[in-house]
């Protein structure tokens, strides 16, 4: 088996506030805390991937873009920079990569710096967990963070029918031929998933918000709007087993790091 070429493009940057990204306490209180603070981190990138497999282009997660300025979270609890030329499609053409051969485009999850932008292939088959897409056309959507579609067609859903693999009781397989998984790995929202990519000597897996660091997999502390704690504390657990039994890159979508572990070949290092 060959590796499959990744390549990661940062779509912008966002600062999010202390409170946010490390919660204290590490539960809602903690994340409501928050709301009321002024102190901004410096900005994080905003990663988005593009996996070269053979039955066609696959994509993940298509970042932030000027709509994002217009939801409430983005407007007040966020500071994103983002300028058009920063948009995916755009940059994928000047590396070269045509957006229009997109085959599959997949979300982590449906916040505003991960699904803008997603207009922009209109080829592609969508997919997103079927948790995440009930989530996002709820009553509540705007309350939990989520706003407007800006796709041409809805996510096909993906409820996870798949084998286990490893600690993990189910996936789902893109495109049948084990390469590229999707594990539910819920806690940042309730129907956020992950990409697995599985390559010859080093698996890397795409992990969207599920912690914001790789420091912070290994320490276990968590981030973001805690609503579901025990759900992300399970899922980075099972991360790292799933790290235990075959070396793994680990990139969350915010980690400054993620490209040059990526470009480097680092994998997660587990005591
Ligand atoms: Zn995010």
């Amino acid at each position: 088996m060959k590796p499959l070429p990744i390549s990661g493009f940062t779509i912008g940057h966002i600062q999010v506030k202390t409170q946010f990204l490390r919660p204290e306490p590490q539960n809602i209180l903690g994340s409501l805390k928050a709301l009321r603070d002024k102190e901004f981190l410096p900005p994080v990138p905003v990663w988005c991937w593009v996996i070269e497999h053979p039955l066609g282009i696959v994509v993940v997660d298509t970042g932030q873009d000027e709509l994002a300025r217009s939801n409430w979270f983005g407007r007040t609890q966020t500071r994103i920079h983002y300028r058009p030329a920063d948009r995916l499609a755009a940059q994928m053409m000047r590396a070269g990569v045509d957006p229009a051969q997109v085959r599959t485009l997949i979300f982590t999850h449906l916040h505003i710096d991960h699904d803008r932008g997603a207009g922009d292939f209109p080829e592609a088959l969508l997919l997103a967990s079927s948790t995440e897409i009930r989530q996002y056309t709820s009553p509540f959507a705007a309350l939990l963070g989520y706003s407007p579609p800006v796709w041409a067609k809805p996510p096909q859903e993906v409820s996870f029918g798949g084998p286990a693999l490893g600690p993990f009781a189910v996936s789902h397989d893109v495109y049948g031929d084990q390469r590229i998984m999707l594990l539910p790995t819920s806690g940042h929202t309730a129907g956020h998933l992950s990409v697995l990519i599985r390559q010859p000597e080093v698996d890397v897996l795409l992990a969207g918000d599920l912690t914001y660091t790789q420091q912070d997999l290994l320490t276990g502390r968590l981030g973001g709007f805690l609503t579901a704690p025990a759900s992300q504390r399970q899922a980075m657990e099972k991360v790292r087993q799933l790290a235990s039994a075959k070396p793994l890159i680990y990139l969350p979508s915010h980690d400054p790091e993620s490209l040059t572990r990526l470009q480097n070949a680092e994998t997660l290092p587990l005591a």
